[in-house]
């Protein structure tokens, strides 16, 4: 979601780039993307990043412009006359739909969208959901996945000192979901959520894991071999289903993992107003990553009042002058450079499709600006005249009534929310409203 541009003076060609100007647009009025509304509230250390961000954004050298939407505040085409090159990175702000029917009742949600509920994202703040139920389906077996089995399940008391908003703190605290299923279309091998967040699930205080030992039959052989990670995932799969007491324990709260079963229909009340639960094709798989799920046939029905389809995000389109790939999702690109659009540029999931950590992304990013400079000592960037840079685009914006947000700004937004949570000892209180952000820095 973060917009990047440089603007390098007129004597580039032959310098280096510690004379590059950056101007980053971004559309919210506040800063962070993902990491502020997709990094789960109980994984801070994860949102470390945000400190690099800082650091950079503080630069003389650097400018952050808040609250401008490029594509409608202000045009790519725009962005170019005004810079000598333009990097776009701006994520992947939609989820792939299931395309099943049912998809659309009531009960049913995006996890993207949740997690943009709990998160603060301003706009999910009035998603609301249905948490009536006492079970839970959940489509997907990626990290998302986990990550919202886990918010919905974990003790209250562990989620209130996070920076989980307040008002999903207090939905979450009259949920009467217990139960989760994670259901994946594919089998155990084929899982793409990893070691460390199922451990951490499994791990979960007050959650009891219900793993079925007969899905991992002959697992441990088959990952004899494979590499490290995809062996340990599958070893930790297959330890925990044969630890389950036999009996019940006190856990108040379940999860487990349902395989080889593919989404086929969300399914509705008696009265048609909401869902009930969902039916899947039952599947066989094989064992190498890339094995298909191929229906046998047969199909289960399965209970959950509240459906979460955690299948991945998805990136969009934001201006017709930029080419775009709509199968993939992605910005057509190498290494970064926008195919048929010199000093044009793309980074993170809109290049690569919505894959990898914050790490992988922040390598991506790497490999972009390496291209960028590259193309500037190659000459493909035309820095003989200089550009206007914001002197440009903030003519433009005014003209079209838009106040941009500083980082200063933002510093002020940001020490509000800090002080917020202080009284709630939360690291802060997210303001949800995008409005109210404008107000507090006087827009
Ligand atoms: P993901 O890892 O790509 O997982 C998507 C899941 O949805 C897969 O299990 C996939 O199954 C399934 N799926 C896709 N299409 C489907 C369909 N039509 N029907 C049924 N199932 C379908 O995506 P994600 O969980 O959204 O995560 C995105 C990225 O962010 C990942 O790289 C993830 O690791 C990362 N992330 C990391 C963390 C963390 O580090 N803690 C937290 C959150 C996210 P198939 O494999 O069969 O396609």
């Amino acid at each position: 979601m973060l917009y990047v541009s440089w603007n390098c003076p007129s004597d580039m060609a032959s310098a280096h780039h510690d004379r590059a100007q950056v101007d980053i647009y971004e559309k919210l009025p506040v800063p962070f993307g993902l990491v502020r509304f997709g990094v789960a509230p109980d994984h801070p250390e994860v949102k470390n990043v945000i400190n690099t961000f800082t650091q950079t954004a503080r630069s003389d050298r650097c400018s952050y412009y808040g609250n401008v939407a490029v594509g409608r505040d202000v045009t790519v085409r725009e962005l170019q006359q005004a810079y000598h090159a333009v990097v776009l990175s701006y994520g992947a702000e939609d989820s792939r739909a299931l395309g099943i029917p049912g998809e659309n009742l009531a009960g049913v949600y995006s996890a993207r969208a949740f997690v943009g509920w709990y998160n603060g994202l301003p706009e999910n703040r009035h998603l609301k959901p249905d948490l009536s139920c006492e079970t839970a389906l959940v489509l997907g077996h990626g990290n998302v996945a986990l990550d919202v089995a886990r918010i919905l399940l974990s003790p209250l008391d562990l989620l209130r000192k996070t920076d989980i908003t307040a008002s999903s703190l207090a939905a979450l605290a009259c949920s009467r979901v217990k139960r989760v299923w994670l259901v994946g279309r594919r089998g155990p091998l084929q899982v793409s959520f990893t070691n460390k967040e199922l451990r951490e699930m499994i791990n979960l205080p007050g959650a009891r894991p219900v793993l079925d030992p007969a899905d991992f039959t002959g697992l441990a052989n088959a990952v004899k071999d494979a590499p490290r990670p995809r062996k340990r995932l599958t070893e930790l799969m297959i330890k925990t289903a044969l630890e389950q007491p036999a009996q019940e324990t006190a856990a108040a709260r379940e999860w487990g993992l349902r395989f080889q079963r593919s989404p086929q229909e969300v399914l509705p009340t008696a009265d048609g107003t909401r869902a009930r639960g969902v039916r899947v094709a039952l599947t066989l798989g094989g064992s190498g990553d890339s094995a298909q799920a191929v229906p046998t046939g047969e199909v289960e029905e399965l209970e959950g009042g509240l459906v979460l389809s955690s299948i991945g995000y998805r990136s969009l389109p934001l201006d017709p002058a930029v080419p775009f790939d709509p199968r993939h999702g992605v910005i057509p690109n190498s290494s970064g450079r926008v195919r048929g659009a010199p000093g044009l540029y793309c980074s993170g999931w809109v290049k690569r499709g919505p894959t990898g950590v914050i790490m992988s992304t922040m390598n991506d990013s790497f490999d972009t600006a390496q291209a960028v400079l590259e193309d500037l000592q190659a000459g493909v960037l035309d820095v003989a005249a200089s550009r206007e840079g914001f002197g440009a685009v903030g003519s433009i914006l005014r003209s079209r009534g838009v106040r941009p947000v500083s980082f200063s700004d933002w510093e002020k937004i940001d020490a509000a929310e800090v002080a917020r949570g202080k009284a709630a000892g939360k690291p802060r209180e997210k303001i949800v409203d995008p409005e109210e952000m404008l107000q507090l820095i006087g827009h």
